[in-house]
């Protein structure tokens, strides 16, 4: 009897401290239990759970959002894909990826240079800065001014989505408040809110080219 031996390798990046943290995972070690990936740092740390129906249940935490983010992959995507990305609902950052170790290892690589190149733009300097919580609040008004610009570019160009059919005639309103801009559909209520309150989930805004709202 042949086993078929399923395996990948899955990494994520520590909001607290921007390190890679990357892992082996075996069908194996996940049929026994909760698979969970931990920085070194004790801060953060992703789970993978196998559930019955055959799927992957991911939680991964993420740099620019102050809770971590959920994916359900079939396992066919989970050990079969050379490279395979989870990224950042709002602003398509990877939070994660999966697939050969050196293809993962490779978009790490690539993921911190497109990191720091974002830090270098948003005069952020420390990763530690990068969390909403602790963060002290900015008030610039110029975020909330290229946000909102952001905004209405994608709206303009139809990238916003919500609860109503792709067909229909849809209004978005903005708000500026104190931890963020709210985009929010007139006719069936479904809204994001886009944190401003750090400078730089506000820069990885930028690169967003689509808005979904629930
Ligand atoms: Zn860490
Ligand atoms: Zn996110
Ligand atoms: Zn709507």
């Amino acid at each position: 009897m042949i086993l078929d031996v399923k395996h990948t390798n899955i990494a994520y990046r520590c909001p607290n401290c921007g390190s890679g943290v990357i892992s082996a995972v075996g069908l194996f070690s996940l049929s026994a239990d909760m698979v969970k990936l931990k920085c070194s740092s004790g801060k953060s740390e992703m789970t993978v759970l196998y559930g019955e129906d055959g799927k992957l249940r991911l939680t991964v935490p993420c740099l620019f959002c102050p809770n971590p983010h959920q994916f359900t992959l079939s396992s066919n995507v989970f050990f079969k894909q050379e490279l395979f990305s989870l990224p950042c609902p709002y602003t398509g950052i990877n939070t994660a990826v999966l697939g050969e170790l050196n293809k993962v290892k490779a978009e790490l690589a690539r993921s911190e240079l497109e990191l720091l190149d974002l830090m270098e733009k948003s005069g952020v300097t420390d990763f530690s800065a990068l969390h909403a919580a602790e963060a002290e609040a900015l008030t610039d008004p110029q975020i909330d001014e290229i946000v909102t610009y952001v905004i209405k570019e994608l709206d303009a160009e139809g990238k916003i989505s919500c609860k109503c059919g792709a067909g229909d005639e849809r209004e978005y309103d903005v708000e500026v408040r104190d931890d963020g801009i709210l985009v929010k559909c007139r006719k069936c209520g479904a809204s994001r809110l886009i944190p401003t309150d750090s400078r730089l989930s506000a820069y990885a805004f930028l690169n967003a080219d689509e808005l979904h709202l629930e």
